[in-house]
């Protein structure tokens, strides 16, 4: 299944790695850079989800390789990114996709009211250290063990850049998921210090920050059993302006412009929100 790009940007010749690949996301970016001519590299933890996307572009006649891999391993990393040499080339783009949320990490209640500490309802109070830990290491050192090893990779060639995954979060923390939101948080921060620090080596570094969009991980939370709308859906539709949820596609237009040198050469250290007006609202 190729992905309907909003326009095509010329990425033949260069090799592009995403962690991550073989999730709802990272798997449409993957197949988007493929059909602009990078030959690509899945990184996931979970090997066949990222090696069944590869078999897919393969198929369609682009060029892709999965690679099983921890991004918080970096004995595991420096590993693959030397197969990545070996397979396709020296990594050009790294795409820093792999991230997302924890139940441990997640309250069950929006407001702190004394009976849910006095009922059996997880609160604040009752967050697991580890789960937190667990969501900032995925989010944060998920993004910037992998640049670590790839973005060696860019020194003293042309054109590179590194792209992160933040989200509405980083700007004002979402209820429930304080770990998330303070992670997310991190990485937009990171993505405005890396890219100061590698501005004279030439290397971009940018992220997107998506808005609200339904996949596997979040319909749960966003639609009941019926297919109905949660009461938290209806407050995202609420206080997104353009009053839906975004498309998945929509986001390709976004990764497509921040990877193309032609097109962003003097882009760097920005993040962009693509959240149907969502991070602009203050609800009055
Ligand atoms: P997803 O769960 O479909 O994909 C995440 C992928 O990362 C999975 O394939 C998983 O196996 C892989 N992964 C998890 N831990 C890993 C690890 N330690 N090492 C290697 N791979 C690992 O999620 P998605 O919705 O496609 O999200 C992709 C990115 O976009 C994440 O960073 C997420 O936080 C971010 N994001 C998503 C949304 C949304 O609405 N879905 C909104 C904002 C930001």
């Amino acid at each position: 299944m190729q992905v309907t790009l909003p326009f095509s940007v010329d990425l033949k010749g260069k090799v592009a790695v995403v962690t991550g690949a073989g999730g709802v996301l990272c798997s449409m970016f993957s197949r988007a850079v493929a059909q602009c001519g990078a030959k690509v590299a899945l990184l996931d933890r979970n090997e066949e989800a990222a090696a069944q996307v590869a078999r897919e572009i393969c198929a369609e006649g682009f060029e892709a390789k999965a690679y099983r891999c921890d991004v918080l391993d970096r004995a595991a990393l420096e590993q693959v990114r030397d197969s990545v040499r070996q397979d396709l080339g020296s990594c050009d783009i790294l795409i820093n996709g792999a991230g997302g949320n924890n139940p441990r990490a997640t309250t069950a209640d929006e407001f702190l009211e004394l009976e849910n500490v006095q009922k059996d309802m997880t609160t604040f109070f009752d967050l697991d250290p580890a789960g937190v830990e667990f969501v900032f290491n995925l989010n944060f050192l998920g993004t910037l063990l992998p640049t670590q090893v790839f973005a060696q990779d860019m020194l003293g060639r042309q054109g590179c850049c590194v792209l992160n995954i933040s989200s509405m979060n980083a700007y004002t923390p979402l209820t429930k998921i304080p770990a998330y939101s303070g992670a997310k948080a991190a990485v937009s921060n990171f993505t405005q210090w890396l890219a100061v620090y590698f501005a004279k080596a030439g290397i971009r570094v940018n992220a997107i920050a998506p808005g609200f969009f339904v996949t596997q991980q979040n319909r749960d939370l966003l639609f009941d059993q019926q297919g109905n709308p949660t009461p938290r859906t209806e407050k995202i539709l609420n206080s997104t302006p353009m009053g839906r949820f975004g498309e998945a596609q929509e986001l390709i237009g976004a990764v497509l412009f921040l990877l193309s040198q032609q097109a962003a050469s003097f882009v760097t250290g920005v993040v962009i929100p693509i959240d149907g007006g969502f991070n602009a609202y203050s609800g009055v």
